[in-house]
């Protein structure tokens, strides 16, 4: 195979991944497609241009023009931790369409960062599968690389001297839709009104406008006696306000 495409996310495994392409087969041949959802935190963008500088690869972004919360309005469905299409159409089909415009399947890899954790390493089968014809790669998770932690590969990229990107930094796990992904749980949503109370804000928003359209839809949802109810973004805030806060730990603890 002479090509070698990275399916560069922003996030810190495909990062990694595009390094270990690199270092295996340079950078001569070397893709690095990353598809724009207009939700980015802008510093995903100052992050994929500092590994571009490093790897003197150009990006090669696609984009459908929508952002996730467009995309929900127009086909109706609110996206949630079981469903999310705005994946499939703001990454998945225009990454494909670049594929098949300027790829050959046979003499192409794709290379995806996921880490090397047990939950990650389970959607290795249905990824493979939905990127057929073209064969796909996932360093991270080889025979050549022992696992890393999400902290072993954001001190590499700071050892090649880029600062890794910022919703890590403020303690996000992934750096994905400014932290306002539909598929995260209310934890992640609680830790985003703590430390990004406008983006908090926004989704809120957003969330109320797609309600006034298509009836009690929520992305969040929790169970009370074993029934699952919607959880609509306003009342977890109303909760997250009402709570006591947290006694401050004794001098010197
Ligand atoms: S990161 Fe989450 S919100 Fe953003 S496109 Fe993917 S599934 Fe949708």
């Amino acid at each position: 195979m002479n090509r070698h495409v990275i399916q560069f996310s922003g996030g810190i495994g495909s990062f990694a991944a595009a390094l270990r392409v690199a270092e295996r087969h340079g950078t001569a041949n070397m893709t690095l497609l990353i598809a724009d959802t207009r939700a980015e935190h802008p510093d995903t963008w100052r992050f994929a241009d500092d590994t571009s500088r490093l790897l003197d690869v150009p990006l090669t972004v696609v984009r459908d023009g929508r952002d996730p919360w467009q995309v929900f309005r127009d086909v109706r469905f609110l996206g949630n931790d079981r469903l999310a299409p705005c994946t499939r159409v703001l990454k998945q089909i225009p990454c494909r369409k670049w594929m098949t415009e300027h790829t050959d399947p046979e003499d192409t890899l794709v290379y995806i960062g996921i880490e090397a954790t047990a939950r990650d390493r389970a959607r290795i089968p249905a990824i493979a599968r939905n990127w057929r014809p073209w064969t796909t790669r996932f360093p991270l998770c080889g025979r050549w690389e022992r696992p890393r932690t999400k902290t072993e590969l954001l001190r590499e990229a700071e050892a090649h001297g880029i600062q890794p990107p910022a919703m890590y930094r403020a303690g996000f796990a992934h750096n994905n839709c400014h932290g306002s992904c539909v598929r995260a749980g209310q934890k992640q949503w609680k830790h985003l009104l703590d430390v990004a109370p406008q983006q908090f804000a926004k989704a809120e928003r957003h969330e109320e406008e797609l309600r006034a359209l298509l009836g009690p839809v929520t992305i969040l949802r929790e169970r009370r006696k074993g029934v699952a109810r919607p959880l609509p973004l306003a009342e977890l805030r109303r909760r997250q306000h009402a709570a006591p806060a947290l006694p401050l730990p004794e001098a010197g603890a």
